[in-house]
């Protein structure tokens, strides 16, 4: 029996755009701006996340959140930084799944319980939230999001007298799936990654070795080079990192999963190419990414071109290894966000032209080689193969930086369902078909990871290969590993 896959306890249609959800940050630094610190770390993982942002503050006084659907630029202003007056501010940029309605679920969520109540916020998707949900004496009606059941979870075990640190330490041995968290409450802010480590989180410093002035937290390290903080490692699968004032805990509140499960797709796709991630600057690794692939799959050409602008670095890659020049094919409408958020697929295919365009006395009469990071649906693909033959293109070799993606996403990718999965159930020869292309090649998951150049890192690649690290919320016919 084929199911289809949807996240279960989560808002939505499954029929959207592929969506990454949310970038984090937690800031402790006394003395300094903090909201407008937050502020430019937001901007720097906006592509992680276009649809609400918010920020937390605490003071000793008050927990303030001001939070709000649109960009990190329209949901904050000078008034609203002022408010934020806190020396420890959590931050969210945030993709929901539910449209104009999200309100209610943009992050931070803040629950008053405790001295003066604590403010959570999300990177990742829970597994097993209706559990969770069942174990807080949550009603299916309240369930909001699986970030907010465990805001719950948390007040009930402060409720009981717990501090916050000691209420983490109960609830999250019990929450499964993908979370970089970060929270605040008087005096401190915390971070903690669970044991898998599916999203990205790193520590970072303000002031010298020696003399700290202050530590900060976020999903990729360009925000704490936006900050002015100097990177200092990634968070550790599991571990808990607190700051008060400027003094740094660390512990390692949960066990680690042994590999670590990053998600292979943070390089391939999602991170920014200037992050860091196991060590790797992630720029490099896509264009290795195209060197690979041109070594793998071959073919006669007049031109290089990247999809922009996640294709790109894996294109110059590309070019360079095959010797064929690399040239711009298409331009593309910088004030359209990272996703054309469209209800349907025609409107989906509009969303491609009104995004990109081509450059025909570059492509007219040339046998392109077309790179982009990956495939989902196949709409967008299919609209600029379309789009390049109707601009004179004589052949049209697409090469992909990553495998087929085959299988849902269960970790914080709002991806679709398996039947709407453009490889989930077609051979390559129909694959290659619908695009309408003259050949296609994926880079294989050996060449994938040999681009990534971490040896004994860990990665989760469940999308492509349908191996779930945990269990997941829904039957999927044909996975393997814990989630089978
Ligand atoms: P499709 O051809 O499947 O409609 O779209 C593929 C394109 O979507 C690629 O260019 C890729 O960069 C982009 N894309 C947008 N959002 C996502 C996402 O969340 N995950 C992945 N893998 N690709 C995405
Ligand atoms: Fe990343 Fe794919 Fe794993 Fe989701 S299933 S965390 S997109 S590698
Ligand atoms: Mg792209």
């Amino acid at each position: 029996m084929e199911v289809h896959a949807r996240r279960v306890g989560h808002d939505g249609p499954a029929d959207r755009a592929v969506r990454e959800a949310c970038g984090v940050v937690a800031v402790s630094a006394p003395g300094r701006e903090v909201s407008h610190l937050v502020f430019d770390a937001l901007y720097a993982l906006q592509h992680r996340g276009q649809e609400s942002a918010g920020m937390a503050s605490a003071n000793l006084e008050t927990v303030t959140v001001v939070k709000d659907m649109g960009l990190v630029a329209s949901v904050f202003n000078e008034r609203s930084l002022a408010a934020l007056d806190g020396d420890q501010i959590i931050g969210h940029t945030r993709y929901s799944t539910q449209g104009e309605s999200a309100w209610h679920a943009a992050q931070p969520v803040f629950r008053s319980q405790g001295a003066l109540g604590f403010a959570l916020a999300h990177n990742g998707n829970l597994t097993n939230t209706p559990a969770l949900a069942e174990r807080a004496g949550m009603l299916p009606g309240m369930l909001l999001t699986d970030t907010d059941v465990v805001a719950e979870l948390l007040a009930r075990e402060m409720g009981e007298g717990w501090t916050l640190s000691e209420a983490m330490g109960a609830v999250l041995p019990h929450v499964e799936g993908a979370f970089s968290l970060v929270l605040v409450e008087a005096g401190r802010v915390h971070a903690v990654r669970d044991p898998h480590g599916f999203r990205p989180l790193c520590l970072g410093r303000f002031g010298g070795v020696d003399a700290p002035e202050g530590w900060a937290v976020a999903s990729e390290s360009p925000a704490l080079d936006v900050m002015g903080a100097t990177y200092v490692r990634e968070v550790a699968p599991g571990e808990l990192v607190t700051v008060e004032g400027t003094e740094l805990t660390c512990a390692q509140l949960l066990e680690p999963a042994d590999p670590a499960r990053l998600c292979v797709f943070e390089f391939v796709y999602f991170a920014r190419p200037d992050a860091s991630l196991y060590g790797r600057e992630v720029h490099g690794t896509r264009r290795r990414m195209g060197a690979l692939l041109a070594e793998q799959a071959p073919v006669e050409a007049d031109l290089v071109m990247g999809v922009p602008d996640s294709g790109v670095p894996a294109a110059e890659g590309y070019a360079e290894a095959s010797g064929i020049p690399y040239g711009q094919g298409l331009v593309k409408n910088r004030y359209i966000g990272r996703t054309f958020i469209a209800p349907d697929q025609v409107a989906r295919a509009r969303g491609v032209r009104r995004k990109l365009n081509p450059l025909r006395e570059q492509i007219q009469g040339k046998r392109l080689v077309v790179v982009d990071d990956s495939i989902v649906r196949g709409t967008t693909t299919r609209a600029i193969v379309t789009m390049l033959r109707d601009a004179g293109a004589a052949e049209v070799h697409l090469r992909i930086s990553s495998p087929p993606f085959r299988w849902p996403c269960f970790y914080g990718i709002d991806t679709p369902t398996r039947d709407e999965l453009l490889a989930s159930h077609r051979s390559m020869e129909e694959v290659r078909t619908f695009l309408g292309c003259d050949t296609i090649e994926h880079v294989t998951l050996e060449h994938l990871l040999e681009a990534i150049g971490a040896p004994g890192a860990g990665f989760c690649d469940a999308c492509l290969t349908g191996r779930y690290p945990t269990r997941v919320p829904v039957e999927v016919t044909g996975a393997t590993g814990a989630g089978a």
